[in-house]
């Protein structure tokens, strides 16, 4: 029995993060790309992994120099190698930047309604969480997320922009905001762009703004845009000197020899995965614009999901979806849900059930 176990103390009465796991027809709760991977990119990683096999003996390259090259290369604004770093997935990102930055008798701040792992990857690093606040509309100015900056004085601050689960964007100022108050402290930035390739306007990435601010990071993934949840890929770009220091945390040859050659190949065809998302974002505004004719309070989307209030019942509604097959997420935030925005077909399945249920729900 668990309660038997010598567990920290810190982690007793805690939850294992729980995003139900469900088989069904329209996954739609976990704001992966539905979209299937072309077929030229699974024989692609099917021979990329084939040649990796051979070199399973060996332990990876523990410093993957190849695929921080190419990283930087895709993400472009001068970035170069040594400012790259990679993970299992930004969830390990966020993790080694909290054993790095966190930990005890440090906290971290970052601002609610956001990312459910923020909370867990500080307590994971016995590292205090605080759950800053933002406006009853969702949106956080640059005033306000300065001031509380300055109130709870954090070691390391969490921006998640666009944010999970609002799908909002922060503006610029907000976060040069936060930088400046961060910097006063002597702490770190952490923008969670997971989302930035699904921004209506893809030039607010916190990426222009990484030369000159030694505390900033920039923290991307490969599971959103780019299809590849299931092979956890996740990344930063900042200065050279965090990724050092992220170095000293590190499990050497955390980053297997098959998840490098895989992040490459997909890196590689990057044009067909990236094509995927100007169709998912016409489904994002779809979704949009038919909650709004709906009389439904949809928040302004820069990602592949749209947050949604105006219900009176969001747990009954959730449960009418999922008996015709559709999976979203109740966040837990009350009168709202989460959908994520997939392949046509999956929206149109999506808004029919909702039609369907939502006269008993609103
Ligand atoms: C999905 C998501 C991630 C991605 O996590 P991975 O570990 O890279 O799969 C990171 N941050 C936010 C806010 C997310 O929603």
């Amino acid at each position: 029995m668990l309660a038997s176990l010598p567990l920290r103390d810190d982690l007793r009465g805690h939850r294992a993060y729980g995003a139900p796991m469900i088989q069904v027809p329209y996954a739609l709760n976990v704001n992966e790309n539905t979209h299937p991977l072309p077929e030229e990119l699974i024989r692609a990683i099917g021979s990329a992994a084939a040649e990796a096999a051979a070199g399973l003996n060996r332990y990876p390259d523990r410093d993957f120099p190849q695929l921080r090259r190419e990283l930087a290369d895709y993400l472009g604004h001068g970035i170069t190698e040594r400012q790259v770093w990679a993970a299992n997935g930004s969830n390990e990102i966020l993790q080694q930047l909290l054993q790095t930055f966190g930990g005890p008798g440090r906290n971290v701040l970052s601002f609610a309604p956001t990312y459910s792992m923020y909370p867990l990857l500080a307590s994971g690093t016995n590292t205090e969480y605080i759950a800053g606040r933002r406006a009853a509309d969702f949106t956080l100015s640059p005033e306000d997320a300065a001031r509380q900056i300055r109130q709870h004085r954090p070691t390391v601050t969490i921006l998640c922009s666009p944010n999970n689960p609002t799908g909002t964007a922060l503006s610029p100022e907000t976060i040069l905001a936060a930088y400046e108050a961060v910097e006063e402290l002597g702490g770190m930035l952490v923008v969670d762009e997971a989302y930035a390739e699904f921004a209506r306007d893809p030039d607010t990435t916190a990426l222009s703004l990484l030369p000159g601010r030694p505390r900033l990071v920039v923290s991307r993934t490969m599971s959103k845009a780019f299809a590849l949840a299931g092979a956890r890929v996740g990344y930063f770009a900042a200065d050279p000197a965090v990724v050092e220091a992220v170095m000293l945390v590190r499990l050497p040859y955390h980053l297997s020899a098959v998840t490098q050659a895989v992040a490459l190949t997909a890196l590689r065809h990057r044009d067909q995965l990236l094509g995927q998302v100007g169709r998912i974002r016409e489904q994002r505004d779809r979704i949009v614009t038919r909650l709004e004719q709906l009389g439904l309070e949809p928040a302004a989307s820069d990602s592949n999901f749209v947050f949604f209030g105006g219900l009176s019942d969001a747990q009954g509604l959730w449960e009418d979806l999922l008996g015709d097959g559709v999976l979203i997420r109740d966040v837990g935030i009350p009168g709202h849900l989460r959908v994520t925005a997939g392949t046509e077909e999956e929206t149109t399945a999506f808004l029919d059930s909702l039609e369907r249920h939502l006269p008993d729900r609103r």
